[in-house]
């Protein structure tokens, strides 16, 4: 199974120059490359993604940052996930952190949205993890038992390996700090348990579950190659292609 690394651009790049210019360097980056064992995606804003489509949409899939629940109709300012797979979006980042946190974004709607990702036939990368607080209650299991269940309410056996999971600890994510390559282990063993025991073994083999928070080039081995992660959820250092890119190099080993 190749392994993901997974570019989450967030709210930049501000205009069409910047946008080009990232471009360009991603695109330099990724010549002569040879990559065989990683999957890269990049996950740029709406107003972006059919630009990047066109320019790297060969070499790297691209994928949105969030969608909405319904496919159509009087949703002002929402974006269907019908509408980005037909320009060609493969993957969606759903109930990343951040849209929990500012956009109250909760289990329940991140399962509508998982839901509708997986009907349009996008490939949904499914955020979970503990706050600071959560970690400093002893709280971790309980809360990604929690995300997981809720998250994934009613989805089928049939569509659960599409799902790729990411283990993002909240308090990680932008701060420079990282677990320990024994607590990421951790959190993909009762995934993967939370999995096991609701779909079967079989069905959950090819699910692959990722680490997200603080990934450098100089951590890459610590958060995914040491705990055998499938890959990584990268945000600020996948801004600059050539860190981005030489995660990638390091994870594909
Ligand atoms: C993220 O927001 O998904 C993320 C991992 O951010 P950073 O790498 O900047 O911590």
């Amino acid at each position: 199974m190749k392994k993901l690394v997974i570019g989450n651009l967030k709210m930049n790049l501000l205009s069409p120059q910047e946008r080009e210019r990232y471009l360009e360097f991603l695109s330099k980056e990724l010549q002569g490359k040879k990559l065989k064992n990683t999957e890269i995606v990049v996950c740029p804003p709406f107003v972006h993604i059919e630009s990047f489509v066109k320019s790297v949409g060969k070499k790297v899939r691209i994928g949105s940052q969030n969608i909405f629940w319904e496919e159509k109709g009087a949703y002002t300012g929402e974006t269907s996930p019908v509408m980005l797979k037909n320009i060609k979006a493969q993957y969606a980042i759903i109930g990343h952190s951040e849209r929990r946190r500012y956009f109250g974004e909760t289990n329940e709607t991140i399962n509508l949205k998982l839901k509708s990702a997986l009907r349009a036939g996008l490939t949904p990368i499914f955020c979970v993890g503990e706050t600071k607080e959560e970690k400093g209650m002893d709280m971790t299991m309980d809360v990604i038992v929690r995300q997981i269940q809720e998250g994934l309410k009613d989805i089928s056996r049939v569509l659960i390996e599409k799902i790729v999971i990411v283990y993002e600890p909240v308090w990680a994510v932008g701060s420079d700090v990282i677990p320990t390559s024994n607590e990421i282990m951790g959190a993909k063993l009762l995934i993967r348990k939370i999995l096991t025991e609701k779909y079967g073994a079989k069905y959950v083999e090819k699910i692959r579950v990722i680490y997200g928070g603080s990934v450098n080039a100089k951590w890459a081995k610590q958060v995914c190659v040491d705990p055998e992660m499938d890959g990584v959820l990268v945000g600020r250092e996948s801004l600059v292609p050539h860190e981005f890119v030489k995660i990638a190099s390091i994870i594909n080993g």
